[in-house]
């Protein structure tokens, strides 16, 4: 067996202690007799599974008692209809456009209602987050809209916006676990888990009780309702079952690590190595403001399309897959979430400083 480092932007790498317990555990789940993909979801066993999970994110994240999580499919893109759907009790919000994902986000929400751009960082390629101490949000928007780390651009709101009372929502896919948050502060955080979580296929909401309501907007289906979902304890129908057993286990990794905190300060170790070697490097060039850069992903360019290509294809050869950027940016882009290990990190600024060598 061998594995390479793998920089994808999602689905992204898991830690190998959990891929490992997942295959001992495939064929027969501690005595059941069947895998965790064969059981029944109202199953004893399963619920077990389950409800540790929620306990261990809870213990994970500080949730308050007043926050319901839920795991959920469709995506983090099905939020983007699903907050609009339940939120915009007055057919208005205010969106902070910092990505593609922020952007079709708010997009979606135009079909629901008055969705007002109140920020955006388009006019310079998504390459910073813009000044949001003092916005000039409507007095009656439902709620505020930020994707808080922007998988494609590398940025991420070192403070949240400040919401003026609103209520602020949350796309925290590409960082959810990555360092510890005040969940006090949103209304709604959620994220699809593939990126820095688990397998794709489970969207976790943690969403405050008094924003699950009946009072839906008009048409809403069922399963697109939060209380459809909070009041069966996301068992309403069938759930990723498999994705959300792995997702324990991934909670229960970090737990072991030391929790947020601890992954928090791994997190920016390994950051470090790749913008400390950006800043001093005369090929490579990371393209965000230094202010505003993501400790997940971190996206560069050497200003030459064909040297990029050649950078990509030999650092695939030498075992760095996925490191080509999104065809928005160009260039190249290493997501380096929670799994990654800090080897990863420092064998891949090796292997640039050697290729800047060589490439000079
Ligand atoms: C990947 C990503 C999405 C889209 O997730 P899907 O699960 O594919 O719908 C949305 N927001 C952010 C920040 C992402 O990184």
């Amino acid at each position: 067996m061998s594995r390479v480092y793998n920089f994808s932007a999602g689905p992204a790498v898991l830690p190998e202690e959990v891929l490992r317990e997942a295959a001992e555990e495939m064929m027969d789940y501690r005595g059941s007799g069947m895998s965790v993909m064969e059981m029944s979801h109202r199953s004893k066993v399963y619920d077990t599974i389950i409800k540790e999970a929620e306990a261990d994110l809870r213990d994970l994240m500080n949730i308050p008692d007043n926050y319901k999580v839920l795991f959920l499919q469709g995506g983090a893109s099905q939020q983007f209809a699903m907050i609009p759907m339940n939120l915009m009790k007055n057919r208005k919000a205010a969106y902070i456009v910092t990505g593609q994902w922020a952007k079709k986000a708010w997009k979606e929400a135009q079909i629901y209602g008055d969705a007002v751009a109140v920020a955006s960082s388009e006019d310079k390629t998504f390459s910073y987050i813009p000044d949001c101490s003092d916005l000039d949000i409507p007095e009656d928007a439902d709620y505020v809209y930020i994707c808080e780390n922007n998988t494609i651009y590398g940025t991420k709101y070192k403070t949240l916006p400040n919401t003026k009372g609103h209520i602020l929502v949350a796309d925290v896919s590409s960082c959810f676990l990555s360092e510890p948050v005040d969940v006090s502060r949103y209304g709604i955080i959620y994220g699809g888990v593939q990126k820095n979580i688990g397998p794709a296929g489970v969207v976790i909401v943690i969403i405050r009780e008094d924003l699950i309501t009946e009072d839906t907007l008009p048409g809403t289906p069922t399963m697109l309702k939060y209380k459809t979902h909070a009041d069966a304890d996301s068992l309403y129908n069938t759930p990723p079952a498999y994705g959300i057993y792995i997702c324990g286990k991934v909670f229960k990794w970090l737990k072991n690590l030391g929790g947020l905190s601890a992954i928090k300060e791994r997190n920016e170790e390994k950051a470090k190595i790749l913008y400390d070697f950006l800043d001093e490097s005369k090929l490579f060039k990371g393209t965000v403001v230094k202010e505003d850069r993501s400790l997940m992903n971190v996206p560069f360019v050497t200003g030459d399309a064909d040297l990029d290509a050649k950078f990509v294809a030999e650092a695939k050869a030498a075992g760095f897959e996925n490191l080509k950027g999104h065809r928005s940016v160009g260039g190249m882009r290493a997501s380096i979430y929670n799994a990654m290990p800090k080897e990863g990190v420092e064998k891949l600024a090796a292997f640039m400083r050697e290729f800047e060598k060589n490439n000079a």
